[in-house]
């Protein structure tokens, strides 16, 4: 009997404890975000989708040195390299990228390829905005990646 009522107890005790949880959430500030309509806030060092960098000139900051790559474990940039003329002068140095493309569907934002890029080329931008219906979209391509220019806001 004294088991009975000690069982009868625990499972008041329970439904209190539970309810008590509800009742305290209930009133508390709602956290649901309502994206897409309105974007959320990311942390300043949040790694979001990578944006490959101008100089102060507006030329391309990738020299096509492939560090980012080779340092990539999810081995997902592919860059194909091009050699800069007079006439055409796309980054500062001798080569520029090409072609330079990540495959979103493989990276898993380790920051790898920021800490290797020698000129600060590529860096990690705050967008979250990766959910395509055809896995072919999360290859990023270059145009993708490429700093706006000029900056819609101006630098420091
Ligand atoms: S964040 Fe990591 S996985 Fe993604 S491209 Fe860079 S090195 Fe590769
Ligand atoms: S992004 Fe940086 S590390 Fe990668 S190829 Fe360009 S310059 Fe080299």
């Amino acid at each position: 009997m004294a088991s009975v009522i000690g069982e009868v107890g625990e499972a008041f005790a329970a439904l209190v404890k539970g309810f008590g949880v509800t009742l305290r959430t209930m009133f508390r500030k709602t956290t649901t975000e309502r994206f897409p309509e309105v974007a959320p806030t990311v942390q300043p060092r949040y790694r979001g989708i990578h944006v490959l960098q101008r100089d102060e000139n507006g030329l391309e900051k990738c020299v096509a040195c492939f560090l980012c790559s080779a340092a990539c474990p999810a081995n997902c940039i592919f860059i194909e390299a091009a050699e800069n003329t007079e006439a055409q002068r796309i980054s500062a140095g001798e080569r520029y990228a090409k072609t330079y493309n990540i495959d979103y569907s493989r990276c898993i934002f380790c920051g790898y390829c920021v800490e290797a890029c020698p000129t600060d080329a590529i860096t990690h931008g705050h967008s979250i905005e990766l959910a395509p219906y055809d896995i072919n979209a999360m290859i990023y391509r270059k145009d993708q990646l490429l700093e706006i220019w000029p900056p819609r806001n101006p630098r420091p």
